[in-house]
């Protein structure tokens, strides 16, 4: 039982590209209500369930409340873009790194489309820099944005770090929604 739809999304591009393994440390960025760590704590194996593959780790941030789940660290009441959370990211994972970031944030909604798109692009933006922290080498991001005239830029900016970066529209996501993901993978930490 899923504490929302958004898991069938997740299911859906994991099964396709075979994003979570057993083992693996994950960032859930955005993560209230918890569908999408639900699905992160399985195929990560985080929980320890299956007891003859590694274990995972899952941490999962938002804005707001997250109800407990066993498996996964919540950072309740914390914001993705503010760098104090990316400390706390580097404290709790493992060798402060992660393989994959997750991001099905999303803004509150004003109703006006460029707007709201402009405002996800930047949270999005945001998140490159938390990989810079945070990501290994050949690392994945997976991040949701509304598509509109500044998406190209994302893409911009995620290939000049990720060797690969597709669009994805899941068939769970509603037809008529601006709703895409970019999957970004091989990560390169640019060099300064
Ligand atoms: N993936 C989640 C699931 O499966 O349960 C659903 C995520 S919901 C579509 C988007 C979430 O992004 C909201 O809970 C919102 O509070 C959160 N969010 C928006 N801006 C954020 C920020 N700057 N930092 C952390 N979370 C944020």
């Amino acid at each position: 039982n899923f504490r929302c739809r958004s898991a069938f999304k997740l299911l859906e591009i994991d099964d396709k590209f075979g994003l979570l393994q057993p083992g693996y440390s994950v960032v859930d960025c955005g993560a209230a209500p918890g569908a999408w760590s639900q699905v992160a704590v399985q195929r990560i194996n985080s929980a320890g369930t299956d007891q003859g593959s590694p274990r995972g780790t899952v941490i999962g941030i938002d804005l707001l409340n997250i109800p407990p789940l066993d498996g996964a660290h919540f950072l309740s009441n914390h914001d993705v873009t503010d760098p104090a959370t990316h400390g706390k990211l580097q404290e709790l994972l493992p060798q402060g790194q992660a393989h994959v970031i997750l991001s099905d944030m999303a803004p509150n909604a004003s109703g006006f489309r460029d707007m709201d798109h402009e405002k996800l692009i930047t949270m999005c933006l945001s998140l490159i820099d938390l990989a810079e922290k945070i990501l290994l080498p050949r690392g994945s991001l997976l991040c949701k944005y509304w598509d509109g005239v500044f998406s190209h830029h994302l893409q911009e900016k995620l290939s000049s770090v990720f060797s690969s970066v597709r669009t994805i529209k899941p068939d769970a996501s509603r037809k008529d929604s601006a709703e895409r993901y970019f999957l970004a993978r091989m990560y390169r930490k640019p060099s300064k």
